[in-house]
Formats: C-alpha cells, sequence, structure tokens
C-alpha cells in the first residue's frame, strides 16, 4: 500500500549520480515498453471531500511499478516522457482508463492531469472527444488540470483549445495555482472553472499570519472572478479548520485520504471503506 500512497518512493538519481544520462534513456525505453505491454503502469484515485466530509469527486494520479527500480516519482516518469515524446501515449492512456473508472461510479468529478505538450497535439481535442464517447462518461463530470506551465504560453491556440473544452462542459482547472506568472491574467480572461491552490502556500498556513492573508486573499480573488477554489495537500486539522473558515469547500490531502487503489477506492465510495480522519473527531 505504501506505493499507492504515494510515500517510501524515491528519486532515481538520489543514490546514483554517476549516471543519469544512462538511466533516462533506460527508463525512456523501459517507459515505451510499459506503455505497449500495459504492465507496471496504473492510476491511484485521491478524493476531493467537501465541508461535511462526503466524497464529491476523485483526482486521478499516474503510478509506474518500474521493473527494476520499482515504485519511480511521477515528477520523474512524466518529465521524461515529456521530454521523449511519450507525452501524448501516456496521457491518452491515463485519461482512457479514469474516464472508463469514473463512469462506472457515481463520482460527479473526476480531474486528470493533462501536461501542458498535449495541448499542442492539434488531435488533443478529438481525443478527448472520443474517450468520453467510449467510455460513456459526461463531459461535466471530466475536469482536465493543467499546470501553469501550460497555460503560461499565452498563445492564441492554447485559448481557443480551453474555449473548446469548455463549450463542450469539460471543466479546466489550474493545477498549482500561484507558482506561475499567468494565473491572473487566466482568472482575468474567464478561462479556467477552477484553481488548486499550490501545496506549499498551505504547508504554511497557521504558522504565519502572512501566508494566512496570502491564501485568504485567492479565496476573495476565487470569488471576485466566479472561479471555484480545490485545496490540495490538506494535511493537519489545523490547515483544514482555517480553511473552512475561509470558505473552503472542496479539500483534499493526506488528513482525509491518501490516493487510493480503484478497488479501495470503491469500496470508500460504497462506504465500506475507511472514512475521514475528521469524522473520527
Ligand atoms: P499534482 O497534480 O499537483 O498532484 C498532487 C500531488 O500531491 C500528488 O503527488 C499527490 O499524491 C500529492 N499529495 C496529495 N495530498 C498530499 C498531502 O496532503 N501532502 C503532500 N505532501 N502531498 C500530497 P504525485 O502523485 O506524486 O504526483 C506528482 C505530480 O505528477 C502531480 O502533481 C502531477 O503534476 C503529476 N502527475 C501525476 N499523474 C499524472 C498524469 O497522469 N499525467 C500528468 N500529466 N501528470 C501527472
Ligand atoms: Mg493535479
Ligand atoms: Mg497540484
Ligand atoms: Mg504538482
Amino acid at each position: 500500500r505504501a506505493k499507492a500512497e504515494g510515500k517510501g518512493r524515491y528519486s532515481l538519481f538520489e543514490n546514483d549520480l554517476t549516471s543519469p544520462v544512462r538511466h533516462l534513456k533506460e527508463i525512456e525505453n523501459d517507459l515505451r515498453a510499459a506503455l505497449k505491454s500495459g504492465t507496471g503502469l496504473k492510476l491511484v484515485y485521491q478524493p476531493f471531500y467537501d465541508r461535511e466530509g462526503q466524497v464529491t469527486g476523485a483526482e486521478a494520479l499516474c503510478r509506474w511499478d518500474h521493473p527494476v527500480h520499482g515504485a519511480l516519482s511521477p515528477e520523474i516518469f512524466i518529465r521524461v516522457a515529456e521530454e521523449r515524446g511519450l507525452i501524448d501515449e501516456l496521457g491518452r492512456w491515463a485519461l482512457d482508463k479514469a474516464c472508463h473508472f469514473a463512469a462506472s461510479t457515481n463520482l460527479s468529478k473526476i480531474a486528470v492531469n493533462v501536461s501542458p505538450l498535449q495541448l499542442r497535439n492539434p488531435s488533443f481535442v478529438p481525443m478527448v472527444l472520443q474517450t468520453l464517447e467510449n467510455s460513456g462518461l459526461a463531459p461535466t463530470r471530466l475536469e482536465l488540470e493543467l499546470t501553469e506551465r501550460a497555460v503560461l504560453e499565452q498563445s492564441r491556440e492554447i485559448a481557443d483549445i480551453l474555449i473548446r473544452l469548455r463549450s463542450i462542459g469539460i471543466k479546466i482547472a489550474l493545477d498549482d495555482f500561484a507558482t506561475g506568472n499567468s494565473s491572473l491574467q487566466y482568472l482575468r480572461d474567464h478561462r479556467v472553472d477552477c484553481l488548486k491552490i499550490e501545496r506549499s502556500f498551505i504547508a504554511r498556513l497557521g504558522k504565519d499570519e502572512e501566508s494566512d492573508r496570502l491564501v485568504q486573499a485567492i479565496f476573495g480573488l476565487a470569488r471576485a472572478t466566479g472561479v471555484s477554489v480545490t485545496v490540495e495537500g490538506v494535511e493537519t486539522k489545523t490547515q483544514h479548520s482555517l480553511l473552512a473558515s475561509m470558505g473552503c469547500k472542496t479539500f483534499q490531502g493526506f488528513l482525509l485520504s491518501s490516493p487510493m487503489e480503484p478497488e479501495k477506492f470503491e469500496e470508500l465510495l460504497r462506504g465500506e471503506g475507511t472514512s475521514s480522519s475528521l469524522e473520527t473527531t
């Protein structure tokens, strides 16, 4: 279970700094093979909770059990996929899997991370539409999470893609909000539906007043522009209650639940799984 929970994973380069290039090539080849055979790759699901502690949706997060190195952080293999031209295939695989999974549940929202590079592929939008059709998932139940790197590129093309996706009913979330510098522009231009405040801001909540005021200000900004907010990385009850007092409606983080294997997550949805740690108090 530790792997799925995001703990116990390590950086490939931590123990061996001597041959990162060889490693990269090796990872690239192994990732290509994994995509081809469909083995070793999987998605885990981290729930979103409302203020009452009810599960309202989930984010799909990719895991890869490397044949030799074991569980690798997505921070590493997603980057390799991006750099070596494998991200379209990996992204398509993840979207397909997540949409099929969500369609088999009563989840109102499934969030899928999308690499900025995927938006540059002209077949991205048709691919998304096809995946929705294949899985039978209503577009309004799908949210695509884009990091600011994606939207940093203020091109007309990217803006048009977001407009097209949103006109179909798909939601767009700005992931790791406030780490880039395009955020405000995107809020002003109403190009996104949701923003996910970067985890490091949440980590400092309750520790210094400035952080509290900053996060409070982000909520104000979101309200002013009619955008919803999801908070990721909620680890303590102090953070949770501070955020609730700021008007936060959607919470995600280890305090409530780690990413889970699909079977575990289904148990949770059926009410059989462990409930959020907030309810036990
Ligand atoms: P992200 O989308 O911002 O996802 C949040 C990360 O925070 C996840 O790490 C999650 O496991 C972790 N997390 C959740 N709650 C907490 C908490 O309370 N405390 C702390 N410290 N961490 C928490 P993970 O799964 O390692 O993913 C890292 C990043 O890799 C993701 O960041 C996302 O950018 C990328 N990623 C993961 N899966 C995919 C995918 O299928 N496609 C793409 N393009 N990127 C992906
Ligand atoms: Mg995300
Ligand atoms: Mg994030
Ligand atoms: Mg992140």
